[in-house]
């Protein structure tokens, strides 16, 4: 983990205001500010579906988690992601990781493929499959890694090294790497994105979305426009929130971490269980070029069990520790079978059990998993 991050989040939003000296960032509830007759509006807000003085406080932290130039928050990861693709033309090409978060290959099928956008979704964790998709009119690659829910990797630097050299831009989905562990932006990529509602939020009590930019481009500026414009735009008390969830973000994704990968070396060894998705385990494909691009392996684990698609749904249902739900990176452990949640069009496995592991006492949660499993 880069040391900065620490410090970042420890102080994130602590900057002592200067009029009142507080340490907490001050929630400002305004919608609107004074502004003179003339036009000028000395303190740089107006309104706030434009910028609020709180919204301002946490993008100048998540730039800085993210190392880039600037960033934009949002009502929603999925807010978040629109923009990027609104901030393309009708009839520009995107490459997508065919096994993307299931809201955004549903965002890109239901509105984005009818609104004129070409999508050609891959599986970006074969190296030759980007070349093969790439055609004149691509204009950059949308991906995850690890992906969610199968947990695939992506070797981000070769992605980015070929796509510069085709002159693409490129868009990291980092909401399962956190930036805690792996930072595209200091990789080569041009845009990063984080729905905040999981790690960073980290306590199930909140949705927004993220977008950081490496440089202040053209296309960084489309995107602002489209933020201002079209206003998905997170209240203050979410920012603040955000903030307050932002300062605890490492000693939380520390324990989660721990936590994962005691799990996924249990489940690894578990007879009823088919194969553990985890980039921490040696055996994971992906682990050689996890291992190279992330500092650690992150907290999400997902597994194949041994059995029908019915008797994986059993499991989830017979957890008690673990909450059947849907979302993660909160302090409670979730569990979920994905393919119900995602529908019969998703790529994900019948038998593919996902686990957000949250950060109760590890030997609590695995005699939950035991028991669940017999
Ligand atoms: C949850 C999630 C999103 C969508 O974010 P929302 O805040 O739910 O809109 C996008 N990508 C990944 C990887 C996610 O886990």
């Amino acid at each position: 983990m880069n040391p900065h991050i620490q410090t970042i989040c420890a102080h994130a939003g602590a900057t002592p205001d200067p009029q009142t000296g507080a340490v907490s960032n001050p929630l400002y509830f305004s919608s609107t500010f004074h502004y003179k007759p003339t036009g000028e509006y000395p303190t740089g807000d107006i309104y706030s579906r434009e910028s609020n003085p709180t919204r301002t406080a946490l993008e100048k932290i998540l730039a800085q988690l993210e190392m880039g130039e600037d960033a934009a928050a949002f009502a929603s990861g999925s807010a978040a992601a629109s923009a990027v693709f609104q901030s393309l033309r009708p009839g520009d090409h995107l490459i997508v990781n065919f096994d993307a978060y299931s809201g955004v290959r549903a965002m890109l099928r239901g509105i984005f493929i009818p609104w004129g956008l070409q999508v050609t979704f891959t599986d970006l964790s074969e190296a030759a499959n980007l070349e093969k998709a790439i055609q004149s009119n691509t204009k950059m690659v949308w991906t995850e890694s690890p992906t969610n829910p199968q947990m695939r990797i992506v070797d981000l630097r070769s992605l980015i090294e070929i796509s510069r050299q085709r002159n693409l831009m490129v868009a990291v989905d980092n909401t399962f790497a956190t930036p805690a562990f792996q930072n595209p932006i200091t990789m080569g990529a041009d845009i990063v994105m984080h729905s905040t509602t999981k790690y960073l939020g980290g306590h199930s009590d909140l949705t927004g979305g993220a977008l950081v930019t490496a440089k202040r481009s053209e296309q960084w500026q489309r995107i602002r426009h489209i933020q201002h414009i079209q206003g998905a735009i997170p209240a203050p008390f979410d920012c603040w929130l955000l903030m307050r969830g932002i300062r605890s973000f490492v000693p939380r994704i520390t324990q989660h971490v721990c936590n994962a990968k005691a799990i996924a070396a249990f489940l690894a060894t578990h007879p009823k269980v088919d194969r553990v998705l985890y980039p921490g385990l040696s055996t994971h494909p992906g682990h050689e070029v996890a291992k190279k691009q992330m500092s650690d392996f992150g907290a999400m684990v997902s597994f194949l069990v041994k059995g029908t698609r019915q008797e994986a749904i059993n499991i989830t249902q017979r957890a008690k520790v673990f909450v059947n739900a849907t979302s993660l990176g909160g302090t409670e452990s979730l569990i979920e079978h994905r393919k119900v949640v995602e529908g019969p069009d998703s790529p994900t496995p019948d038998h593919l059990i996902r686990l957000s592991v949250g950060i109760e006492d590890v030997n609590v949660l695995i005699e939950d998993l035991k028991q669940a499993l017999n």
